[in-house]
């Protein structure tokens, strides 16, 4: 295979080494996890969606908000306000603002950012990587060609172009104006 194949075949088929697939990354995400406290709970609980508590949308049932610890600039979590770490447990009607909010929240991306793909899937109960399998949780993450780079390979760290304070920032605003456009729906 010549370097061309090489890179076009990477562009196409990259997450070898990143994104959802990756249990060995939990030490970084089990981190944030205490027993006693669910960091969702936490975020369902606080009043209002800001940059300390990274929540970017706010409803009766969903939240959506950013991943502490971004596979990529823009990784979103979409979280159901009830404390469910299985989706058989959640009723339809759960479920279904579940999808609407990963649906609205890869358009949000899109919009923001003008991705050319996202990775969304959800890490289904401990043995499958969950973070924090009590509390379901759903990963929308944006994807680039080329966002793949050696840093990951060689040094467990992935480099981003924003803080999460400047991609905080950039999406609330944005959750308010994609909100307008859909009549107030997700
Ligand atoms: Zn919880």
């Amino acid at each position: 295979m010549d370097q061309k194949d090489k890179i076009e075949l990477n562009d196409i088929w990259p997450q070898e080494r990143d994104f959802i697939f990756r249990p060995d990354r939990l030490k970084y995400v089990r981190r944030l996890k205490n027993d006693e406290n669910c960091v969702f709970c936490s975020v369902v609980e606080a009043k209002v969606p800001s940059e300390n508590n990274l929540c970017i949308y706010k409803s009766e049932q969903v939240h959506i908000l950013l991943n502490k610890y971004p596979y990529n600039t823009g990784h979103l979590l979409v979280v159901p306000n009830k404390h469910i770490g299985s989706m058989f447990d959640l009723d339809d009607s759960d479920y279904l603002e579940m999808m609407k909010a990963v649906r609205f929240a890869s358009k949000l991306l899109t919009k923001v950012y003008g991705v050319k793909g996202l990775n969304v899937g959800v890490n289904h109960g401990k043995v499958a990587g969950a973070g924090i399998p009590d509390h379901l949780h759903w990963h929308v993450i944006p994807r680039w060609f080329g966002d793949t780079n050696f840093f990951p390979v060689i040094a467990e760290t992935k480099v981003l172009p924003e803080t999460l304070e400047q991609t905080w920032n950039k999406l609330y605003p944005a959750v308010t104006k994609l909100l307008e456009e859909k009549g107030g729906k997700l």
